[in-house]
């Protein structure tokens, strides 16, 4: 396929748009797939699957014949889709995904409207100076509004209604156009098929016999099988075992050539070669790198621990391959006294984090223990000893076990966010209410239609990682969206809280907080663990303390615990099952003194 014949775009929206649907009903039009083999055939992973949305970006090149038009010829063209996550946590995936794209398809909900991931998705891709394609997604819908929304997008990004398209992805209607309008509107890659080869590294994941495979975008040039490249980044060199494009499963080729993308494997075995956003060129050759992406900075951190030492090796390997396919994470060694070594993870929000751990246990059999997620602080200190025995004046901390002595602090430092909100007026008081609460502070707000506001909230970080998706929705009947970008420091005054169980302190557990809140999220944190902590044999004490002061406590009540006690009769077989059972169960704990803690309290135990 020539040059001129190639377009690379992606869907870009909200979360639940109809990015997966449209991706479905394009790769059926082409013929990639049968009609009707499913839904949402790109969300391969189980945690897609189950949670129904898209985590990870997928590509899929399909063939389309076009009869040509005024602006472009008739002939075969190669569409290359990249189909991405609409989620904030997700950002990184869309990001990677634009620097294989030179267009985009911006979707936006009929009846939902313009919503916070569609106002940053777009200026995303704007500026990265891609064209944007809008569409207006489920015209089929009873209450469809689609020209309010025209009347928004014109409003809020100057689009006019005549390039505006109107589809519904679920019955396939429009669905032609949105094709045409990709091969019209979109241009070709600026690919050199003449020079030296240049390729961008763009995503990646792991395969057992292949080692890793990646994603690549060539730029200028060809690659062929058996090719010697290097790897601008790291200088090292690999020969090109195959290579494939994505349709959207593998189908291998001898060759790709510029402007397309397609996977490729080099027998890379150890992930951690593997730079997402690295050049690679023919070996003994030097060019200009390709621009890769600045990565999306870890807004949330949690500290990861083998729930046993030895399983130290295989737990770093899972994260090695997982954090090869989900290259927003970032990954350092970690020790701590309760909980031996391990690492501290750096997350793009809660969401990326939950995701993350529920990959690792479905996709490598791991179930580390997790620790509670904690904001990166800052501290500055006093007096010159200090300052000399830190070797700097400001320390940075995101493990809240590494929280300073207050007496050596001068000032605390916290992460704030500018938050863009999109809500109906009639819900406008109660988000208000709630971005107050949260110590927030209103930037701006402006109408976007009749009955709709944009607002925009400084807020601080801390108060918006673990539930604030979840109240706002709730709070506006599922009508408000949400989105947020790191905005820096500001002065604060914090506190650290840790929990005891029966005396003992639970690392996974301590936290840092507003002192504001200090009491109440002492309390709630005491009332979860009541609720969660399964009941022992003997009463637990659970205390939450800011330093020598305990500010919440609760009683977890004793418990005689006999699972045999309903087998009556000799039936060992029914008795030996149950016992198994109930050992099989115990792994999933954690000891705290004599205490048996499940693992995953201590991230649900956050939750308000
Ligand atoms: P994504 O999060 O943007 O990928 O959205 P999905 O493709 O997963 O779709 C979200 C939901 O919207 C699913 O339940 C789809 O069936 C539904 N949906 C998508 N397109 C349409 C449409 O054109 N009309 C209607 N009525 N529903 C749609
Ligand atoms: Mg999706």
């Amino acid at each position: 396929v020539p040059v001129e014949n190639i377009r690379n775009f992606s869907i870009i929206a909200h979360v639940d748009h109809g990015k997966s649907t449209l991706a479905d009903r394009l790769l059926e039009m082409t013929g990639a797939v049968a009609f009707n083999s499913g839904h949402q055939i790109l969300d391969k992973l189980q945690v897609e699957r189950e949670r129904g949305i898209t985590v990870k970006a997928q590509t899929a090149s399909l063939d389309y014949s076009y009869e040509g038009d005024d602006k472009v010829p008739s002939g075969n063209y190669l569409l290359n889709l990249i189909d991405t996550p609409g989620h904030v946590d997700f950002c990184g995936e869309v990001s990677r995904s634009l620097l294989a794209s030179q267009g985009a398809i911006l979707l936006v909900d009929a009846n939902k409207g313009v919503q916070a991931q569609t106002v940053a998705n777009y200026r995303l891709a704007v500026s990265r100076g891609l064209v944007v394609v809008p569409v207006i997604n489920k015209i089929d819908l009873k209450n469809a509004d689609p020209d309010r929304v025209v009347s928004q997008l014109n409003k809020i990004f100057g689009l006019e209604e005549d390039t505006i398209l109107r589809i519904s992805a679920k019955l396939g209607s429009g669905v032609e156009d949105v094709l045409k309008a990709v091969v019209r509107e979109i241009p070709p890659p600026p690919a050199d098929v003449s020079a030296s080869f240049r390729g961008l590294v763009f995503d990646s994941w792991f395969d057992k016999y292949r080692g890793a495979v990646l994603l690549i975008y060539i730029r200028d040039g060809f690659l062929r099988v058996g090719d010697h490249i290097t790897s601008a980044q790291s200088g090292q060199n690999y020969e090109v075992r195959s290579l494939g494009l994505l349709r959207p499963s593998e189908e291998p080729c001898k060759m790709l050539c510029a402007g397309q993308v397609g996977y490729m494997t080099c027998n890379v075995r150890n992930p951690a070669e593997v730079h997402i956003g690295a050049t690679f060129h023919r070996k003994g050759e030097t060019v200009e790198q390709l621009p890769g992406v600045s990565a999306a900075t870890p807004l949330v951190f949690a500290g990861v621990y083998p729930s046993d030492q030895s399983q130290y090796t295989s737990l770093r390997s899972a994260l090695e391959k997982l954090v090869l396919n989900d290259s927003a994470v970032t990954m350092a060694t970690d020790s701590s006294p309760a909980l031996g070594q391990g690492w501290r993870l750096g997350f793009l929000g809660l969401l990326h984090l939950e995701v993350f751990g529920q990959r690792l246990e479905q996709e490598y059999g791991a179930e580390p223990v997790m620790t509670a997620p904690s904001v990166t602080y800052k501290a500055k200190l006093l007096g010159a000893k200090n300052i000399k025995k830190y070797g700097t004046d400001e320390i940075t901390f995101s493990n809240p076990a590494h929280f300073p002595d207050v007496q050596i602090v001068s000032e605390f430092y916290e992460p704030v966010v500018t938050a863009t909100i999109i809500t109906p007026d009639e819900y406008l008081g109660s988000v208000m209410t709630l971005c107050l609460d949260r110590r927030g502070q209103q930037i701006s707000s402006v109408n976007i239609d009749n009955d709709r506001v944009m607002l925009q909230f400084l807020l601080p970080l801390n108060e918006i990682i673990v539930d604030f998706h979840d109240y706002i929705k709730s709070t506006s009947s599922g009508y408000a969206s949400f989105d947020y970008e790191s905005s820096g420091y500001v002065p604060t005054k914090i506190v650290k809280i840790d929990i005891l169980l029966n005396g003992n302190k639970v690392e996974e557990l301590c936290t840092v907080c507003h002192f504001s809140r200090a009491v109440m999220v002492g309390r709630h944190l005491c009332t979860r663990l009541r609720d969660l902590v399964p009941r022992q044999l003997f009463q637990v004490a659970v205390q939450a303390v800011v330093g020598s002061k305990i500010v919440a406590r609760e009683n977890i009540k004793a418990l005689r615990k006999d699972v045999t006690a309903k087998c009556y009769g000799g039936d060992i077989t029914r008795k030996m099952k149950l016992l198994r059972r109930q050992a099989e169960g115990k792994k999933k704990m954690r000891m705290i003194g004599n205490i048996e803690v499940p693992k995953h309290t201590f991230i649900s135990v956050l939750k308000r």
